[in-house]
C-alpha cells in the first residue's frame, strides 16, 4: 500500500496501545490523530464528532489549527464533512476545494490542502462522527487506503460510544452517541417502567479487532460462513417447516443472503486490511445498515432485519457467545430491548426484575403482547432500530400508555416520570385497599367483578384483586404460545392447575377461539380473504370435532367433582350452540360409561359477539345456561370496523345509540328469562363504559386484572337507580342522529363525584 509506513496492521496495533494507556481523553485523541496522519502519510488528520443536535464538532486535529478544536462546527449536510455524515459514505477527492460542497473555514487554515479523504465513524449503522485525512498534493487515495481509514474509524466509534469524550465538547453539548432520545412507537401494553437496558439476544460487541494472521482469519471466516449455511439448510429441510409458510420464506431469504458473493467479498476484503473475521463481519454489517437505513425502498429496509440476523449468527459462531446468558442473571430494574421476541422467551425472564419491554416488531394481537399483558409488563413496540440505538445499561423509560420511550433521559424528564410512577403506585395501593370491599353501589346494587385470564401466570391476580372468579379463561392462549399442539394429557393437567390456582372460585373456560388473527404456529394456515369473518372459533370446532372433543374431555376430567363452566365463542345461531353442546354431552356420556370421575355440575354458555344472535336472543337465552357478551367482536361486527385497524378502530363509539340498544336488548332479555349474563370484552374494564353497562342492567363484568380497582372505585361511588333512570331516559330521548351517551355519562360522573 502506497506510503503507509507499517501499513494498516501496524496502525491498528499502535492505536490499541494508545487506547490502553492511562491518558486524559483529549491527549488520547491528539495522539490518535498524529498517529493516523503519520501512518497515512497525510499532513492532516481530523476527527469530527456528531453532537446530539446533529452538528459535527471538531474534536481533534493534527495539521489544522489546534485553536479550532471544539470551536469549528458543521451542520449535517454542510461542507464535505457534513456530506459524509449525511450520506454515511466515504468520500475521496484529489482536489477538495473544487467540490461544490466544500466550505471554507478560515480558523482551520484548510486552504492549502487539496487531497481529501473522509469516512463516517459508524456504529451499528449510526453515524457518530467523521474522520478525515488531507494532503497538500492532489493525492488520489486508493481503495485500500479508504478501507484502511474505515477500519481505523471502528476503533474511534468504540471510543465515542464509550462516553469517554462526553466531557470534551463545548459546555452544554452532548455527543450524538450518548444523546437523550425520545422515540415514538406503538402503545402495546399500558404501564410505566423505569430501568436500564438489557438487550435480548444482544448484538455481539466485537472487542478483538486486530488480527495477528490474516490468512488464518480468512479461514475462520469461511468456516463460520459454511457452518451458518449448513445450519440454514438443515432448518429448511426439517419436516415441520418444509410444507411452506412464513418460516420458510424467512429462511429462504437467509439462504439467499448467505450465498451472496458481494457480501462475502466485502467481508474478505475487510479481513485483508488487518482485522479479525468478527471485526470484518461487524464492519460490513455496519456499512450495509447505514446504507439500508437511508433507503426509501420498504423492501430493502425490511431486508435489514434479515441481514442483521445473519450477521449475528455469524458473529456467534466466531465469538462463541451464548445468547441467553443474561436470562439467569438479569439485573434489577431491567428493561428488555429486542428486535422481536417470542412469548416463551419472555416467560423465561425473571418477572420480579422486569420493568418493561421495547420491541422493534410486535402488534396488538401478537403472542408477546398477550403474555406481557398477563404479566403486567409495559410494552412499546414498533420502535424502529431500537436495539441499535441503545447500549446495554443505558437508562430508559417505557411509557406503555403513550407508546413512547425515553433513552438516556435528561434529569427533568426522569424526575417527571419518577413522579408519575409514584402516583401510579399510590393509586394502585389505594385500589389494593378496596380488594376486600364488595363491589356494591351506594344504593345496594351488587356487581360481580371477575377476571379475564388465559395463562397460569394470570391466576395470582385473583388473590391480588379480590375478583369473584374468572369470567373468561381464553384457553387458546396456552395453545398459541406452545411449540406444538398440547396433548389431551397436557390440557387436562393445565385445566386442573387452573382450578387449583382459582382456589374454589368459579372459572368460565372458553373453548378454543382460534382462526382469524389467532393462529397456531403448528397448524396449517388457511388462506382466507376475510379471516375475521372466516373459519374460526366454533366454526372450526364444529367442522373438526376432534379438537373440541379432546378439549371437552380434558376439561371434564380436570373438573371431576367440581362445577365446570364452558362457553363457546363466535356463536352465530342457536343451532350452532346446540350442536356444540351435544359434543360435550357425548364426551360426558363416554366418560360416565367408562367409570371416569366427572364434574358435579356443568354449565354451558354462549358468547354473544356475532350480531345475528341479537335476533335470536330469546332462543339462545333459553338454550344456554349463561351468556357472555364479547363486546370486542360484537362492536367489530355491529359497526363493521376491523378491531385491529387503527384507521377505523376509533370511528364508532360503543356508548352511541346502536350499540347501547343492542346491549340493552341482551341485558333485558337475558334477565327476563333468568339467564345469567356477563360482559367480558374490553368495554367492561373501562370505568365510564362499565358504568353505562350497569345503567343498562348488567350485573356481572369480567375484565383484566388492572381494571378491577378502577371499576370497583367507580361502583362504590355510584347511585345505581339514578343512573338507570338517566340511561333509560336518555336512550329514549336520543334522536339517533349521532347522539352518544358518553358526554351525558361523563357529566353525570363529574356531578356525583364518581371516579371514571
Ligand atoms: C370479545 O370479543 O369481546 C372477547 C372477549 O373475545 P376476544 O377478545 O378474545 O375475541
Ligand atoms: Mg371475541
Amino acid at each position: 500500500m502506497r506510503g503507509a509506513p507499517g501499513g494498516p496492521r501496524v496502525l491498528l496495533r499502535r492505536l490499541r496501545e494508545i487506547m490502553a494507556e492511562p491518558l486524559p481523553a483529549q491527549a488520547r485523541l491528539d495522539r490518535i490523530t498524529i498517529l493516523i496522519a503519520a501512518n497515512m502519510v497525510s499532513e492532516v488528520c481530523s476527527l469530527y464528532v456528531m453532537r446530539a443536535d446533529g452538528t459535527l464538532e471538531l474534536y481533534a486535529t493534527e495539521g489544522l489549527n489546534r485553536e479550532a478544536v471544539h470551536l469549528t462546527t458543521m451542520r449535517a449536510g454542510e461542507g464535505l464533512v457534513g456530506l459524509i455524515a449525511a450520506n454515511a459514505d466515504p468520500l475521496a477527492l484529489s482536489d477538495a476545494q473544487t467540490h461544490p460542497a466544500f466550505s471554507y473555514r478560515p480558523e482551520t487554515g484548510e486552504e492549502s490542502y487539496h487531497g481529501f479523504l473522509g469516512v463516517p465513524v459508524l456504529r451499528a449503522g449510526n453515524t457518530l462522527g467523521v474522520l478525515v485525512v488531507q494532503n497538500k498534493t492532489h493525492r488520489v487515495y486508493t481503495e485500500e487506503e479508504v478501507e484502511a481509514l474505515q477500519t481505523t474509524s471502528m476503533i474511534l466509534a468504540e471510543l465515542i460510544a464509550s462516553g469517554e469524550l462526553q466531557s470534551l465538547g463545548e459546555p452544554g453539548t452532548e455527543t450524538a452517541a450518548r444523546r437523550p432520545l425520545q422515540i415514538r412507537g406503538a402503545a402495546l401494553v399500558d404501564g410505566l417502567g423505569l430501568g436500564y437496558v438489557v438487550l435480548h439476544e444482544p448484538r455481539i460487541v466485537v472487542r478483538n479487532i486486530i488480527a495477528a494472521d490474516s490468512d488464518a482469519e480468512i479461514l475462520r471466516l469461511d468456516a463460520a460462513i459454511e457452518e451458518v449455511r449448513l445450519s440454514i439448510d438443515a432448518m429448511l429441510e426439517r419436516g415441520d417447516i418444509a410444507h411452506g409458510g412464513e418460516h420458510r420464506d424467512v429462511l429462504e431469504t437467509f439462504r439467499m443472503f448467505a450465498h451472496d458473493q458481494g457480501w462475502l467479498r466485502r467481508m474478505r476484503e475487510a479481513v485483508r486490511t488487518g482485522i479479525t473475521a468478527e471485526a470484518a463481519v461487524e464492519r460490513v454489517q455496519s456499512d450495509s445498515r447505514a446504507r439500508l437505513m437511508r433507503s426509501t425502498d420498504p423492501f430493502l429496509r425490511e431486508r435489514l432485519h434479515d441481514l442483521d440476523e445473519l450477521a449475528n449468527r455469524l458473529l456467534h459462531r466466531l465469538v462463541g457467545v451464548d445468547l441467553v446468558a443474561t436470562r439467569e442473571n438479569l439485573p434489577e430494574n431491567a428493561i428488555i430491548v429486542a428486535r422481536m421476541m417470542g412469548p416463551a422467551a419472555l416467560l423465561d425472564y425473571d418477572r420480579s426484575r422486569l420493568r418493561g419491554l421495547v420491541l422493534e416488531e410486535g402488534g396488538q394481537t401478537s403472542h408477546i403482547a398477550i403474555v406481557a399483558r398477563a404479566l403486567n409488563i409495559p410494552v412499546v413496540s414498533e420502535v424502529e432500530n431500537a436495539a441499535s440505538l441503545v447500549e446495554a445499561g443505558d437508562a430508559v423509560i417505557v411509557d406503555g400508555g403513550a407508546g413512547e420511550i425515553h433513552v438516556r433521559p435528561p434529569p427533568d424528564i426522569e424526575a417527571a416520570y419518577a413522579e408519575k410512577a409514584r402516583l401510579r403506585a399510590r393509586r394502585q395501593a389505594q385500589y389494593r385497599l378496596l380488594r376486600d370491599k364488595p363491589a356494591v353501589t351506594r344504593d345496594g346494587v351488587e356487581i360481580a367483578l371477575q377476571l379475564n385470564a388465559g395463562l397460569l401466570v394470570d391466576l395470582p391476580h385473583l388473590e391480588e384483586t379480590g375478583a369473584r372468579g374468572i369470567g373468561l379463561f381464553r384457553t387458546e392462549l396456552q395453545f398459541m404460545i406452545a411449540e406444538r399442539m398440547p396433548s389431551a394429557k397436557d390440557q387436562q393437567a393445565l385445566y386442573a392447575s387452573v382450578f387449583e390456582g382459582a382456589g374454589g372460585l368459579p372459572v368460565t373456560f372458553r373453548s378454543l377461539d382460534i382462526g382469524g388473527d389467532k393462529l397456531l404456529p403448528y397448524m396449517p394456515r388457511v388462506e382466507e380473504e376475510n379471516p375475521a369473518l372466516g373459519w374460526r372459533a366454533i366454526r372450526i370446532a364444529l367442522d373438526r370435532p376432534a379438537l373440541l372433543r379432546t378439549q371437552a374431555r380434558a376439561l371434564l376430567k380436570a373438573a371431576a367433582g367440581r362445577h365446570l363452566r364452558i362457553m363457546f365463542p363466535m356463536v352465530a345461531t342457536t343451532a350452532e350452540f346446540l350442536q356444540a353442546k351435544r359434543f360435550v354431552e357425548g364426551e360426558l356420556a363416554f366418560l360416565t360409561a367408562h367409570g371416569s370421575a366427572v364434574p358435579a355440575e356443568i354449565s354451558l354458555g354462549a358468547m354473544v359477539e356475532v350480531p345475528s344472535l341479537l335476533f335470536e336472543i330469546d332462543e339462545i337465552a333459553a338454550a344456554a345456561d349463561f351468556l357472555s357478551v364479547g363486546s370486542n367482536d360484537l362492536m367489530q361486527f355491529l359497526f363493521a370496523v376491523d378491531r385491529g385497524n387503527k384507521l377505523v378502530a376509533d370511528r364508532f363509539d360503543p356508548l352511541s345509540l346502536p350499540s347501547m340498544r343492542a346491549l340493552r336488548l341482551v341485558a333485558g332479555r337475558a334477565t327476563a328469562v333468568g339467564c345469567p349474563v356477563t360482559v367480558c370484552g374490553e368495554l367492561a374494564g373501562r370505568p365510564l363504559d362499565a358504568m353505562a353497562l350497569i345503567g343498562l342492567g348488567f350485573r356481572s363484568l369480567s375484565m383484566s386484572a388492572a381494571a378491577i380497582g378502577p371499576v370497583k372505585a367507580m361502583i362504590l361511588a355510584l347511585d345505581g337507580a339514578r343512573l338507570a333512570d338517566l340511561v333509560e331516559t336518555e336512550l329514549r330521548g336520543l334522536d339517533g342522529g349521532g347522539d352518544n351517551l358518553r358526554p351525558i355519562l361523563s357529566d353525570f360522573a363529574a356531578r356525583h363525584g364518581i371516579p371514571v
